[in-house]
């Protein structure tokens, strides 16, 4: 496969933050997740997480994939009727939301009266579940109590993030959010992060396009460059 410049803001791991916007509004293939769309694979990842940890009737899809609209809507309407503080710390400005790559859901236990910003995500019973499962699937908890000082956004038992695999695994084990993740794989640029049957690398977006072997899965950071990875068995 040939990398180009835009190559460097789609893939599994892009990283969208308040510093790093999302330039590929609607480019993602979508699948329905309950009453929601998520891309592809993180769609069929959720439904497999589901039925492994036997939730899929005691956690609901609250929110997947929003257009550029849907989340500016939701920040304005947030904005009059919660004030600045509290959208600041729960709702990402539009471009800067990571439900708009379609790789974000906001889950919540299946009760009456969901709060569509903060559903109910207890730890414990099949959200614990679901919790301690995702990062064999490919999710991981995005916004945790401990790192607030790195996301930048309040802790949100809700919201999981699709990474694929082995990524969510390596993040988890080494304690690592998204943001800290993608400069801890810069260190792999000459050697690989060899991790079970994968072994991961990072390639700094120059001297672009860039021809890769077809044994690896590639994604663009959103920041700098790509990750690589490939099956060693
Ligand atoms: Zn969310």
């Amino acid at each position: 496969m040939i990398l180009t410049e835009n190559d460097v803001y789609c893939g599994d791991l892009i990283l969208v933050n308040k510093d790093h916007m999302y330039r590929r509004d609607g480019e993602t293939p979508f699948e329905r997740a309950g009453s929601e769309l998520l891309s592809q694979r993180a769609a069929a990842a959720l439904k497999l997480l589901l039925k492994a940890t036997d939730s899929e009737n005691d956690i609901t899809v609250v929110s997947g994939f929003r257009s550029y609209q849907e989340q500016r809507e939701l920040w304005e309407s947030s904005l009059s009727e919660n004030g600045r503080k509290f959208t600041e710390q729960y709702v990402a400005r539009p471009l800067h939301s990571e439900h708009q790559t379609g790789l974000a859901v906001d889950v919540g236990l299946n009760i009456e009266d969901i709060d569509f910003i903060r559903p109910y995500f207890p730890d414990e019973g099949k959200c614990r579940a679901f919790r301690l499962n995702a990062p064999k699937f490919g999710f991981i908890l995005r916004y945790p109590a401990d790192k607030e000082h790195i996301t930048r956004i309040s802790h949100e038992p809700w919201h999981f993030r699709y990474v694929g695999v082995p990524h969510a695994e390596i993040m988890e084990q080494n304690g690592l959010t998204l943001e800290e993740y993608t400069e801890f794989l810069k260190a792999y640029s000459k050697s690989e992060l060899i991790f079970g049957d994968f072994a991961v690398s990072y390639i700094k977006g120059e001297r672009l396009p860039l021809e890769i072997p077809d044994a690896y899965s590639v994604s663009g950071n959103n920041v700098d460059g790509f990750v690589l990875s490939r099956r060693t068995k």
